[in-house]
């Protein structure tokens, strides 16, 4: 799940990142309201928290236009002032919620939480490979029924090639989601954190699940023979 922040005050996306992190969510931020509309435009968010506040263009505006350009993503409005005209506005605008500054950490998951739930759908299901079975609501992750335990980084980096089974993440895809802009190609993080995944998830199973893709990046893929290779049907001519 990955969420964007917008807002300018460099405090408070740091405070909403690492609370938000810290529920294994994924947190890109936007600085300015052009900068939100570039990103939001080209990234499939699960969802957006926009600050009403902002340079460039304000955030009643860019949730405007982000209707306007049909981007569907749920979006939370932080109105600093009390005023309920900033409010009516902001669900006029297209929000799907508001949240008034100065606010509490834990109403601002426990909104993001109500709007992702009724979201749902197929985010919402369960993902299963083989016996590997992922509970995006809960965060539980089981192998053979045994359950795992994952640091945060970890749970989202196995969330995300659960998402594309038998795809190939490439080093840049996985950097840009679960780093973000701030990573580096040349860094091996990502090897270390496929090497840690690798420890808690296949260590002591025959069917490996997650596969390395020399020199391009990683997949996770059951190829347990049964799956992948079905004996073909036997048809039974008339001679
Ligand atoms: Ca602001």
């Amino acid at each position: 799940m990955t969420i964007l922040v917008v807002e300018d005050e460099i405090k408070i996306v740091r405070f909403i990142k690492k609370g938000l992190e810290m529920e294994h969510y994924t947190v890109e931020a936007a600085y300015d309201g052009e900068e939100a509309l570039a990103k939001a435009e080209v990234n499939n968010y699960d969802l957006i928290i926009l600050d009403v506040m902002l340079p460039k263009l304000d955030g009643i505006t860019v949730c405007q236009r982000l209707r306007a350009a049909k981007v569907e993503t749920p979006i939370i409005i932080l109105t600093a002032r009390d005023t309920v005209d900033d409010r009516i506005k902001g669900l006029d605008a297209g929000a799907d919620d508001y949240l008034q500054k100065p606010f509490a950490f834990g109403e601002l998951v426990a909104r993001i939480r109500a709007l992702l739930r009724r979201e749902k759908t197929v985010k919402a299901t369960k993902l299963q490979l083989a016996d590997l079975i992922l509970d995006p609501a809960t965060h539980e992750i089981r192998r053979g029924g045994k359950e795992i335990r994952l640091s945060s980084k970890e749970y989202r980096l196995l969330d995300y090639m659960m998402r594309r089974p038998g795809q190939v993440c490439t080093r840049t895809m996985i950097g840009e989601h679960i780093w973000g802009y701030n990573f580096t190609e040349d860094s091996n993080v990502i090897d270390v954190y496929i090497s840690y995944l690798r420890r808690k998830v296949d260590q002591g199973f025959a069917n490996k699940l997650i596969h390395t893709i020399r020199d391009v990046g990683y997949k996770i893929q059951d190829k347990s023979p049964a799956k992948n290779f079905p004996r073909p049907e036997r048809k039974n001519y008339p001679n």
